[in-house]
């Protein structure tokens, strides 16, 4: 029989720079774990490319998914859905593929409930002003968002004791080492070996 892969869960607040250390790590050599796409709602960014960085799906196609159970997890953030369809974390962890997500903190709770021997790792910005800075100089959100993402963000932030893992993204080089070296040693706990 196939041994399972492992799931591992990138989460933290939004503008920790989640997705430039996630891209950062699925460009470099040598890692050997498959990214599952998220679903959402919200709008395509220019530059965004369907089915690579988002399924971009109207609300009623989100929910339905929701409705037949084909979501691993999901949350409304700043007034849109986000998810990770199941069907392919499923299939993928079967063939004893790692699977990798990044995800916001609501769904990361979500899936630490059904899967509790998931690997989280909490994604911390060095300080919250040095998080505005770069939630403001992304240029794509109004003021209003900006404040409604750093609420949020100050809130995620009392969730990191949820987490298994809590890696300061004060550099992107260092982060994603310390994440990789975080996942080669999971394969070597005593309980997955
Ligand atoms: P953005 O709109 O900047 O692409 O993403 C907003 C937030 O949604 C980020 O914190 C991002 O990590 C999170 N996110 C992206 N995909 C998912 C998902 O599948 N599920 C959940 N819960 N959050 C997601």
């Amino acid at each position: 029989m196939t041994e399972r892969g492992l799931l591992i869960v990138l989460s933290g607040p939004s503008g920790v720079g989640k997705g430039t250390v996630r891209k950062a790590i699925f460009d470099s050599e040598d890692n050997d774990f498959q990214y599952s796409i998220s679903m959402t709602t919200r709008n395509q960014r220019i530059g965004e490319i369907e089915g690579e960085d988002y399924y971009f799906r109207t609300k009623k196609e989100f929910e339905q998914m929701i409705k037949k159970g084909q979501m691993l997890e999901y949350a409304e953030y700043v007034g849109n859905y986000y998810g990770t369809p199941l069907p392919y974390v499923q299939k993928t962890l079967d063939k004893g593929k790692d699977v990798f997500l990044e995800i916001e903190v609501q769904g990361a709770l979500q899936v630490k409930e059904k899967v509790p021997d998931g690997v989280f790792i909490f994604l911390t910005p060095p300080d919250l002003a040095e998080l505005r800075l770069r939630i403001t100089g992304r240029g794509t959100d109004s003021e209003d968002t900006i404040d409604e993402r750093m609420k949020v963000a100050r809130e995620e932030i009392e969730m990191m004791a949820s987490y298994d893992y809590a890696v300061v993204n004060d550099e992107v080089p260092k982060a994603v080492e310390r994440i990789k070296s975080i996942i080669s040693s999971e394969h070597f706990r005593v309980e997955r070996v």
